[in-house]
């Protein structure tokens, strides 16, 4: 069978390996990174362990490691600092110890909790990443960023901590809805934005369906590539978030009712709008965008008004955040970083969404 592997160089390095079928030979992979093996647990929530728990302890067992399992319920509710100390628990109570290994087995909740949790057990414990939506797949599985919610907002704790390897099996992807694809389809958009023009021609003559694997890897490559070069975001991983600072504000107005996937589809068209007002994008680089995530039946503008997104967006920030960097698109592949003032931030969403 086919195996598509994209290296990663970064303060671990490993493997992403892409393959349909993958799941049910997780256990000689796992066993290859780490030699002497014995026992796992795997991480998952209530929609993913029923569908391929028993198939992922088929393998390890086949390979002489036994599991436990931890399983959350499952959306974002489980991305949260009380489920967090609720598996370190567990870890403890089950005598863990640095010779096994964690498997997260799910989207981005599921391995960000995961994540986070090998990072602090025991000062670090390797993990694996087994993402099963394409969202976790083009994106957070890759890049070693951990995070669980507090109640003042998202992501507010957590840490860098690469996996020692990430198993993608597109044939999980079959049992996702529509609009969990979607999440997907509009991150892998983005990176065509950010820097990759020929990913984006390709998508617009042949759509997003075919090739699912090559995409996928693609999708892998250029985010290893930006990882390598700025591990801890300090400066060239923040062409990531395009689409991102309107599409939070976008989330947070429609009281999360719009998924993040679709938020940052407006999001996109709003950085490139915004663009072409403040003369930095050439011409038609809207209407591209637009047409491609209306081909993909990406939403591409939203209900709110100007005052109530930026308000949105403004709640994010600190009192002593003095500028917020922005991404902006020159053309399409090439995005920059733009660091605007706060105070001028309001006028650029007016340009964004108006
Ligand atoms: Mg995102």
């Amino acid at each position: 069978m086919l195996e598509r592997t994209v290296r990663v160089n970064a303060s671990k390095s490993y493997d992403v390996i892409i393959s349909k079928g993958i799941l049910d030979r997780a256990g000689e992979h796992i066993k290859a990174v780490k030699k002497g093996l014995s026992s796992a647990v795997i991480v998952s929530d209530d929609n993913v362990f029923p569908l391929y728990g028993e198939r992922l302890k088929r393998t390890l067992n086949d390979n002489c490691i036994s599991s436990l399992e931890f399983v959350v319920p499952h959306g974002e509710k489980s991305k949260d600092i009380a489920v967090f100390a609720e598996l370190l628990e567990f870890l403890a109570t089950n005598k863990v110890n640095k010779g096994s290994v964690l498997i997260a087995l799910g989207g981005g909740v599921v391995g960000d909790l995961t994540g986070f949790a090998a990072a602090s057990y025991l000062r670090g414990i390797e993990f694996i990443q087994i993402p099963t939506t394409l969202l976790a797949a083009v994106d957070s599985s890759v890049g070693g960023k951990t995070a669980v919610n507090l109640k003042a907002g998202k992501n507010l704790a957590g840490a860098f901590w690469q996996p020692s390897l990430v198993l993608c099996d597109p044939e999980t992807f079959e049992t996702l809805s529509f609009e969990e694809l979607a999440n997907g389809i509009s991150e892998s958009v983005k990176y065509g934005v950010i820097c990759d023009r020929d990913f984006f021609d390709d998508i617009e003559k042949n759509g997003f369906e075919s090739d699912i694997e090559k995409k996928i890897e693609l999708c892998v490559s250029i985010k290893r590539d930006i990882v390598e070069a700025d591990e801890f975001d300090k400066g060239k991983r923040k062409l990531l978030n395009l689409g991102h600072t309107f599409g939070h504000a976008i989330e947070k107005c429609s009281d999360f009712t719009i998924s993040h996937g679709a938020a940052v589809a407006i999001g996109m068209v709003a950085a490139a709008r915004a663009s072409e007002k403040l003369g930095l994008a050439e011409e038609k680089c809207s209407d591209r965008i637009t047409a491609l995530l209306t081909s993909l039946k990406l939403p591409t503008s939203c209900p709110y008004s100007v005052e109530s997104l930026f308000d949105a967006a403004l709640s994010d920030k600190k009192v002593e955040d003095k500028s917020i960097s922005l991404i902006l698109i020159r053309k399409i592949g090439d995005s920059i970083i733009y660091d605007v003032p706060l105070k001028e931030l309001k006028n650029i969403f007016e340009k964004a969404f108006s």
